[in-house]
């Protein structure tokens, strides 16, 4: 267990205070071969995760239920967010050729129905990495005929052209995270613009070429309920089916601080007021990731379809 003190009867969505965490934001650790077997795979096939180098607090629950998200163009990013602890570098390696291989390899050795392809923002890149990403997409396909294909992207610094790339591959889920409301944007994530965002989405829904058009956003980062509000009606009118919500944690000392525990009454009044806009899906708790049981929510989407 967590070395982290528990917090209880705290007052609504309170203040964090250094190495003390509430309840609802603690998990206990899964046992279990799988979680190894796992680890083994991705070390085998010399993949990165965004599981381990962002250091998702699901790792050690995603890894010990078979399903990773893998993070493909290098482990190092050419951005350097505020949330995000993914290392940063000016001079990323070029992609691996035979990683599109590797990747499909493992998705059949882990048996996956489903799976999440992120990547680091690759702005050194001209096409920011999209004619890879495309790659991947088409040799899991090759290799793995009834996955699903869900692709985690960047912005690609606002290409449509290399957006058109990826949605060429038809993903049957197209995700690009918002990541905050609109007026912490530049704080956390610097290189990126929330409009740009938005543009990502709606161009990837006006295409009619993904199944399935998904984004996402932390809290805990200071914003206001309203704020959240408005981000949802603004990912709705962009088009997308399913939202994700999640915590913000502080993945290192040098990242960003917890600003507010958000209790789980709050999270509650997120998800119904998305459902209110009319988005398909929502998926909203402490411990949701953009990527966090992406099988399940996409099948409970699809079933909720309209
Ligand atoms: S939630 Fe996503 S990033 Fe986190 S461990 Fe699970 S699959 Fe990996």
């Amino acid at each position: 267990m967590s070395k982290l003190k528990v917090l209880n009867d705290l007052p609504e969505n309170p203040e964090p205070e250094q190495g003390r965490f509430p309840s609802w934001l603690h998990r206990k650790m899964p046992k279990g071969g799988q979680l190894f077997k796992t680890g083994g795979i991705v070390k085998k096939y010399r993949l990165n995760t965004v599981c381990e180098e962002a250091k998702c607090p699901n790792r050690l629950h995603c890894f010990s239920h078979k399903t990773a998200t893998f993070l493909a163009l290098g482990e190092a990013c050419t951005r350097n967010c505020g949330f995000c602890s993914i290392d940063f570098t000016k001079q990323p390696k070029p992609p691996e050729s035979d990683e599109p291989v590797r990747i499909a390899a493992s998705v059949q050795e882990l048996g996956l129905k489903h799976v999440v392809i992120t990547m680091v923002a690759r702005d050194d890149l001209p096409d920011g990495g999209a004619a890879h990403l495309a790659e991947i997409i088409r040799e899991v396909r090759a290799q793995n005929r009834d996955c699903a294909v869900e692709v985690l992207t960047s912005d690609f610094n606002g290409n449509q052209k290399a957006v058109d790339i990826v949605l060429e591959q038809r993903p049957d889920v197209f995700n690009h995270n918002i990541e905050t409301v609109r007026a912490l944007t530049p704080r956390v994530r610097h290189k990126a613009t929330y409009d740009r965002t938005l543009l990502v989405l709606q161009q990837a829904k006006a295409s009619g070429k993904a199944g399935l058009i998904k984004s996402g956003l932390m809290v805990g980062l200071g914003e206001s309920e309203e704020e959240v509000f408005e981000t949802l009606r603004d990912l709705k009118n962009a088009g997308c089916d399913i939202v994700t919500i999640g915590h913000y944690l502080q993945p290192d000392r040098r990242k960003l601080l917890v600003k507010a525990f958000i209790t789980p009454e709050q999270f509650k009044r997120y998800e119904e007021e998305g459902y209110l806009l009319g988005i398909r899906q929502m998926y909203v708790g402490p411990f949701v990731r953009s990527s966090f049981n992406a099988h399940e929510v996409t099948l409970r989407s699809l079933s909720s379809g309209n």
